[in-house]
């Protein structure tokens, strides 16, 4: 029979996270293994529960939910949306302007592929959360990464961004806080990159899911905030804030100067339409997180747990000799650096592969986050400081003997 390939468009398109070596750890489940799954920010799978309140509301809309919605998303909802987008800073924002979606990821795929024609750029961090990269790819664009600087707590490095500007060049993504650097903006910095963007007048996506996710009494400004004549296009969703990754609940706010974008502001309305509608359960869900107390705020505060997980990992991978790490400020994550002195990988996956056939544990390769070099990996901090322990212990380990080698 005529073999069946899987379309060209998925070519440059690829997702580490969920990809080759976290298939290899699920066969080793069903041989019998324990694997300790430290791949994904998936907080519930850790015991870090969605807020009560949430699951109720959503148990008691159950019956309202049954058919599609207005494609946008319901109005209650995205009023909560409006309102959240009011207590940001972020000015003119309408009803109209808001999407709500299944998930920040649906969302993101949408917004590339209303916008990119072939050859279009689109410049995006490297380390980048890999959904990006492989939206802006899928969508026919081609993804030029900018470097973010580790000797300067990953922001962003704004001469690198300027010189890949080029007359095909159409947007920034900006991931803040980051995935997977833990790195979050000050805001001359994202006034800077305001400014790029405005004389060269790309569109800013801002990718801010973690923005209640913050250490240290540290505070998130939306860069849709700062900037009133750029087109800036804002995701958020409930999955980490409100600890509900499996509701498949997010939005996607566009604000600033829409003049110029009525036509891709259609193309938007379009795609939305096609899917018909985000699921409803998840919809019902983000009126009653946005409008309490519950969100991750308790974790991330003194004596918070993900503070407590966040300073033990820290620890526990920065005493292994060979590794360093900046010590995240948001999110839930660790990017840390392998000295290639110490460790000389020439492939970070194959690593990832031995790390997990030795310790059962599974990272996921810095490569995998379309970082340039073969010198980091990246892991969740959301196992309980026992299980951390062990784990990391199991990493110490085997880092000992590939420093033998
Ligand atoms: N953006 C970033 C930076 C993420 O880390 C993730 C998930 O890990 C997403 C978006 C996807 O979010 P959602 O669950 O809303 O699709």
């Amino acid at each position: 029979m005529r073999p069946i390939h899987k379309s060209n468009k998925l070519a440059e398109v690829c997702y580490e996270i969920r990809g080759p070596v976290p298939e290899k750890a699920r066969q080793m489940e069903e041989e019998g293994h324990k694997i300790t799954k430290l791949n994904i920010g998936n907080l519930a799978v850790f015991g870090f529960d969605p807020p009560d309140e949430i699951v109720h509301d959503m148990m008691v809309n159950l019956p309202n939910a049954a058919g599609y919605t207005d494609s946008k998303g319901m109005f209650a909802p995205r009023k909560a949306v409006m309102h959240y987008t009011q207590g940001k800073n972020i000015r003119g924002v309408g009803i109209d302007d808001i999407y709500l979606g299944n998930g920040a990821s649906e969302l993101i795929v949408m917004a590339m592929n209303a916008l990119l024609n072939t050859g279009d750029e689109v410049l995006v961090p490297a380390p980048d959360y890999p959904l990006w990269t492989a939206a802006v790819s899928l969508s026919g664009g081609t993804p030029v990464h900018y470097i973010c600087d580790e000797q300067q707590d990953w922001y962003p490095d704004l001469a690198d961004i300027r010189s890949k500007i080029t007359s095909n060049t159409r947007a920034i993504v900006i991931i803040n806080p980051n995935n997977p650097t833990g790195a979050l903006y000050p805001v001359e910095l994202l006034r800077e990159i305001i400014e790029i963007a405005r004389q060269n007048q790309l569109i800013i996506y801002a990718d801010e899911i973690y923005d209640k996710v913050l250490y240290d009494e540290a505070q998130h400004v939306s860069i849709a905030s700062l900037a009133d004549d750029v087109l800036c296009v804002t995701f958020n969703g409930l999955s980490k804030n409100y600890r509900s990754c499996g509701y498949r609940s997010g939005w996607m706010v566009v604000s600033g100067e829409k003049s110029h974008a009525k036509d891709y502001i259609e193309g938007l309305n379009m795609l939305a339409s096609m899917r018909l509608c985000a699921n409803a359960p998840g919809q019902f869900a983000i009126q009653t997180a946005l409008g309490g107390y519950q969100s991750i705020k308790d974790l991330v505060g003194p004596g918070g747990r993900l503070l407590k997980q966040r300073d033990l990992a820290h620890k526990l991978l920065t005493d292994i000799p060979g590794i360093t790490c900046v010590k995240p400020k948001a999110a839930l994550y660790m990017f840390p650096r392998l000295d290639p002195k110490v460790y000389p990988i020439v492939d970070d996956q194959q690593f990832a592969y031995e790390l997990l056939a030795e310790t059962k544990v599974l990272i996921v390769q810095g490569s995998g986050f379309n970082w340039i070099n073969h010198d980091h990996f990246r892991v969740v901090f959301l196992p309980n400081t026992d299980d951390m322990t062990e784990a990391f212990g199991r990493i110490a380990r085997f880092m000992e003997s590939y420093r033998k080698r």
